[in-house]
């Protein structure tokens, strides 16, 4: 079965045919969601990519309007660059030098120019998630993630390995990783339109401010599994990223 629907747009500074994908909507309610908002399906990011560097000139530009004309359906009938050729600038995620070259991206798209607030948010946010790359899925460094048969020993060691050295590297990113959180909070602060569900209590948390996300999280009126899972977190005084559900 196919998982995803493709669509198709060019580059506006060559030309070039690119292909994208989009999840299909019904299979949204598979996917894991993190507290960082991050939502993967078969262990790849649902969230539209919207900052694009041309495979074929290397200019970066935005797709931001998924309308017609610039984004089609229909197949164009040309020579087009497939999705895994420029989604997140052709990086391979497979090793921390990959994810380190996304938080690079990331960092240089913020640092060549001035953004309006929504596109700076949109950045900041997946430059929060790819310095989260670094540790997610944290938890499966523990040995009961190869005793219970999930994973094979080699699988296990390798990932186990890849974890423990990201979470050095993150560690020691941590002032990076700090300072774009202050800054999408302000920015968040100031467009709470754009901000998503429990996006602040969680920026809280993971900047180890943890009274300001009891203080958050004790003003909403409803309790859900995540703002539980929160608040378990916090009890901890664990400030990693971790997953709601999968
Ligand atoms: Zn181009």
């Amino acid at each position: 079965m196919l998982k995803y629907d493709s669509y198709y747009f060019q580059c506006p500074n060559c030309n070039a045919w690119l292909e994208g994908r989009n999840l299909k909507s019904e299979l949204v309610n598979e996917a894991i969601l993190y507290s960082d908002g991050k939502v993967l399906y078969d262990n790849l990011i649902t969230t539209r990519q919207k900052m694009v560097l041309c495979p074929s000139c290397g200019h970066a530009f935005w797709v931001e309007d998924p309308r017609e004309p610039f984004i089609t359906s229909e197949d164009p009938q040309a020579a087009v660059y497939s999705w895994n050729t420029w989604r997140f600038f052709g990086i391979n995620f497979s090793d921390n030098r990959g994810k380190l070259a996304l938080i690079q991206h990331y960092q240089q798209f913020l640092a060549k120019t001035h953004y309006e607030p929504k596109r700076e948010i949109y950045l900041r946010r997946l430059l929060w998630w790819a310095y989260n790359d670094l540790h997610r899925n944290f938890h499966y460094i523990r040995l009961k993630y190869l005793l219970n048969g999930f994973m094979s020993y080699g699988v296990w060691s390798s990932y186990r390995r890849m974890l423990l050295e990201g979470e050095k590297l993150f560690i020691k990113n941590i002032k990076a990783f700090n300072d774009n959180l202050h800054r999408l909070l302000v920015l968040l602060e100031k467009h709470p339109e754009e901000q998503a569900d429990l996006e602040l209590p969680e920026i809280y948390r993971e900047l180890r401010q943890f009274d300001k996300t009891k203080e958050l999280l004790e003003k909403r009126s409803s309790r859900t599994h995540f703002t539980s899972e929160i608040l378990r977190h916090l009890r901890w005084k664990d400030a990693r990223v971790f997953m709601v559900t999968g």
